[in-house]
């Protein structure tokens, strides 16, 4: 039975990837931090069979230790502070975390694998938000990186080590440079979230209006659930590569609102969407849309969700949530 190590397991795509490589007859182990993870709870209901380690990504030791007790075949870094707007705020603990946390994790990795550098292979949860400023339309794994956040500095950062460790040691470290992917359990400070909940709030008569930033934004959105098979076949490979993930589709923020109130019947929303300049970032990311040629053609995989479908699903999925919270 091969085993595999996640970080990040309370996340949107911690549960997902460990979901599938659960069904796929893994053993599977992860890590998760705090004394008293309050998402402990929900881990251990959705996955009973998960093995969990504590540790944090800012702790060399403790992944050392997680590395040793799991005896990983594949280990998954998805852990980190993964919110765009909260790392202006918290630049440096988003480097902490996002950034040197994957060289500790590469590390332990690294000094548990020993002699033989390719035995664990590693997938680092690497993101769109590298290409910032973009440089070319459609982005893909040659565009130029060109960072507009501490966060997207920081993944550029992580990105470059887990190649370096690739090229330097032998390691079979790959990057997978996932474009925004959502769904039901995206945290609600997300955009497509945010809005799926309100949408179902003020369907239900429980919100008047939503507040939003930029309208005009665009981003390349596909659904977590197709995202994490990728990362799993990008481990399944003979060589360690990096890969562009996306729907090759973008779409603006208004366009997100359309979908989404579209889906509770109101084709009108413009009354109930106010724009405050406090939710526009510093430095803007205008067009993201990724170009996966290559994850098709070497890894097969193609997007299962459309734009549609994945929208329909948030806000159905907050319709029932918000009814049983509400009482109704
Ligand atoms: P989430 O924000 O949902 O999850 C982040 C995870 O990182 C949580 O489990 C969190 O644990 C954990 N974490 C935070 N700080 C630490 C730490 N110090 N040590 C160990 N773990 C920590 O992210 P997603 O699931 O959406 O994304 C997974 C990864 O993919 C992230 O690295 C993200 O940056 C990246 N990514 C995501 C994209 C997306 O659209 N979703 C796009 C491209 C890349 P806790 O619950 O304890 O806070």
């Amino acid at each position: 039975m091969p085993s595999a190590l996640i970080t990040g397991i309370t996340g949107q795509d911690g549960l997902y990837l460990a979901e599938l490589l659960t069904s796929k007859g893994y053993d599977v182990h992860a890590i998760i931090r705090g004394q008293n993870n309050p998402k402990l709870e929900l881990v251990q209901r959705l996955l009973p069979d998960v093995r969990l380690h504590t540790g944090d990504l800012t702790d060399l030791s403790s992944l050392m230790r997680a590395m040793r007790d799991a005896k990983p075949d594949e280990v998954y870094n998805l852990g980190a502070v993964s919110f765009v707007a909260y790392s202006w705020e918290n630049a440096q603990v988003t480097s902490d975390v996002t950034g040197l946390g994957v060289l500790n994790m590469l590390e332990a990795v690294r000094l548990y694998a020993g002699d033989d550098p390719s035995k664990v292979r590693y997938y680092q949860a690497s993101s769109s938000e590298m290409f910032g400023k973009v440089q070319a339309v459609p982005q893909n794994e040659s565009t130029l990186l060109w960072p507009r956040s501490p966060y997207g500095v920081a993944k550029v950062y992580g990105h470059y080590m887990t190649i370096n460790y690739r090229e330097s040691y032998g390691m079979h470290a790959s990057s997978g440079i996932l474009f925004n992917h959502e769904s039901p359990r995206r945290g609600p400070e997300f955009v497509t979230r945010k809005v799926s909940r309100a949408v179902a709030r003020i369907k239900l008569g429980l919100q008047e209006s939503i507040t939003m930033g930029n309208l005009d934004a665009k981003r390349d959105w596909g659904f977590a659930g197709d995202y994490v098979e990728a990362m799993w076949l990008m481990l399944q490979q003979d060589e360690a590569e990096d890969y562009v993930i996306s729907t090759g589709e973008t779409h603006s923020i208004r366009e997100l609102l359309d979908a989404a109130f579209a889906h509770v019947g109101i084709e009108d929303w413009s009354d109930l969407v106010l724009q405050d300049p406090r939710f526009m970032r510093p430095a803007e990311v205008d067009l993201l849309i990724g170009d996966s040629a290559k994850a098709h053609e070497k890894l097969g995989w193609k997007p299962k969700v459309s734009f549609e479908e994945l929208v329909a699903m948030m806000v159905e999925n907050d319709l029932t949530e918000q009814k049983v919270l509400a009482g109704l």
